[in-house]
């Protein structure tokens, strides 16, 4: 890890960089002044990391509701895909389900 960074480990096919498109190791998250921003690290080059910015980090309630727009999104787009594409994005949409359950469970936990 890298920095005050929060490491997100996520399972290895989910790990594809949407900046550069390799697999990325981890998500960090910096702050930047009184701003969160997210980056994909790639490991290091030396003593140099790899990240990749991936913008800011919104508030938590522009997460859930942009959450819940792409959720809404991929139904409409799935509606007529074949039932393999279908089978795929469920077997992945219950694997997210079961990380934002474990997130939801940390969170709610008393420190
Ligand atoms: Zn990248």
């Amino acid at each position: 890890m890298t920095g005050d960074g929060i490491g997100q480990e996520t399972p290895e096919e989910t790990r594809v960089c949407p900046r550069c498109g390799s697999v990325y190791r981890s998500i960090e998250v910096k702050r930047i002044g009184d701003r969160y921003y997210i980056y994909a690290y790639h490991g290091k080059k030396g003593k140099v990391p790899q990240l990749c910015s991936l913008g800011p980090l919104e508030s938590p309630d522009k997460v859930i509701s942009d959450i819940r727009i792409k959720l809404a999104a991929l139904q409409v787009t799935l509606g007529d895909a074949p039932v393999d594409d279908r089978l795929a994005v469920a077997s992945e949409l219950s694997k997210l389900a079961g990380e934002i359950y474990q997130l939801a469970f940390n969170l709610a936990k008393p420190k």
